[in-house]
C-alpha cells in the first residue's frame, strides 16, 4: 500500500494492529475518522486513554471495574456464597445477557496451558483457593470453555477446593466441544447454567 502521507500511512499502521483489522480495513477507518469532526476523533482516543489509564480490576473476582470493588461483588442482592469461574471477562459479560445467574465471578485471566507457556501461577487461582478456604464459597461453578486447556484448569482448581466444604460443579454442556462461551446464545448459555451437573460427574465420562 502506497501512502501519499507519513501520517496517514502511521495511523493506518496502528489501526491495522488491532486484531480482526486489516490494512484496507484500517485505511477505511481513518479516512472516515478524518472526514468526520474533528471531536469524534478526541473522543475516542480520550475514551481509549482513560481506560488505559483509569480502569482497574475489582480486587474480588478480577473483573474489569472501575471501582475497587466491581457493580457484581459489591451488589448485595448477589448470592455471594456462589462462585462461578471462568476464564476471561468477555466470559462474565456473555453470563451476565443471560440474566440467569444471581451469583459472583472469579476470572482466572486465562487457563492453564503448557503448550502457550501458562501455568497455573500465571492465573488468578491462589485467589480462589484463598475464597474457599475462608469458608464463604458454597459452591463453585466451572465455566471454563470445554477444551483440553479448560478441563486442565477444571481439573487443577477442583484438586486444590476438593478437601473443603463445598460443591463444585461444571455448566451442562448444550455448547459443543472447543465453543467459547462468548458465542454460545444467550437461551443455551443460560440453561447450561441453570442444569449443571455435579463437577465429578463430568470427570467419569
Ligand atoms: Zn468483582
Amino acid at each position: 500500500m502506497e501512502f501519499s502521507s507519513k501520517l496517514l500511512e502511521q495511523a493506518v499502521n496502528e489501526m491495522a494492529g488491532l486484531p480482526g483489522i486489516g490494512k484496507r480495513t484500517a485505511l477505511r477507518l481513518v479516512l472516515h475518522l478524518l472526514r468526520r469532526p474533528e471531536e469524534e476523533t478526541t473522543a475516542l482516543t480520550s475514551a481509549l486513554l482513560r481506560l488505559r489509564t483509569e480502569v482497574k480490576l475489582c480486587e474480588s473476582c478480577h473483573n474489569i471495574s472501575d471501582q475497587l470493588l466491581c457493580e457484581i461483588c459489591a451488589n448485595p442482592k448477589r448470592n455471594h456464597e456462589l462462585i462461578c469461574v471462568v476464564e476471561d471477562i468477555r466470559d462474565v459479560m456473555a453470563i451476565e445477557n443471560t440474566g440467569q445467574f444471581q451469583g459472583i465471578y472469579h476470572v482466572l485471566g486465562g487457563k492453564i496451558s503448557p503448550m502457550d507457556g501458562v501455568g497455573p501461577s500465571q492465573l488468578k487461582i491462589s485467589t480462589l483457593v484463598e475464597k474457599v478456604r475462608s469458608g464463604l464459597v458454597s459452591e463453585l461453578i466451572f465455566a471454563l470453555s470445554a477444551t483440553m486447556e479448560g478441563d486442565t484448569t477444571n481439573f487443577y482448581i477442583y484438586n486444590q477446593v476438593k478437601s473443603f466444604n463445598l460443591k463444585t460443579s461444571t455448566i451442562a454442556r448444550g455448547i459443543s466441544v472447543g465453543d467459547q462461551l462468548e458465542f454460545a446464545d444467550e437461551v443455551t448459555l443460560g440453561r447450561s447454567i441453570l442444569h449443571r451437573v455435579p463437577f465429578e460427574d463430568s470427570l467419569r465420562t
